[in-house]
């Protein structure tokens, strides 16, 4: 794997997540980053602009990373993320066969920002311990403190805004 500058490319997934809050979706952004360092892709969630469950911005990354490149080289290529991916991402990031994983913040501490009720009810289950039950040694590399100030101030507050809250209670009790 090569050496890169993780905080540069975690530093890019907060700007990221800013873009994504300030469009009305949640706060999460990924980057995927290749062998040489190179930018390939870069991901917002869109989980509320596009009405999509599954628009966690690593999964959609992962989405269309399987679309553009071969397994062989994605598993050459680093994903940065805000946070900690969750189970369904940390699923898409195995089926694509990205071989490094790098996040700013754990599950852990983003759970105590979005609170566990009926509006965020995130699973409690480290990215780690999914890859730990798959057949791949995937590198996964987080927290970095260095980011995590600058992660959180992006996140703060978005689970008790109208945006976050208002429009997910209205696409929870649509659908139930
Ligand atoms: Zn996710």
């Amino acid at each position: 794997m090569p050496k890169l500058n993780h905080l540069l490319y975690l530093q890019r997934c907060v700007e990221l997540a800013e873009f994504a809050r300030n469009s009305g979706n949640c706060p999460f952004a990924a980057v995927l980053a290749g062998p040489d360092g190179t930018i390939l892709l870069e991901r917002e969630n869109s989980e509320i602009t596009d009405g999509k469950c599954t628009g966690h911005a690593e999964t959609m990354l992962m989405e269309a990373a399987s679309q553009m490149y071969p397994k062989e080289f994605l598993w050459e290529c680093t994903l940065y993320t805000t946070a900690e991916p969750c189970a369904m991402c940390a699923g898409a990031i195995y089926w694509g066969n990205v071989g490094r994983v790098v996040f700013g913040i754990t599950e852990k501490r983003l759970a105590q920002l979005t609170g566990q009720g009926p509006v965020q009810p995130a699973f409690d289950l480290p990215c780690s311990e999914v890859f730990a039950r798959g057949k791949k040694p995937i590198k996964l590399i987080g927290p970095f403190p260095e980011v995590e100030e600058a992660t959180v101030s992006v996140l703060n507050g978005f689970w008790k805004t109208s945006q976050g809250e208002y429009r997910q209670i209205r696409r929870i009790s649509s659908v139930g």
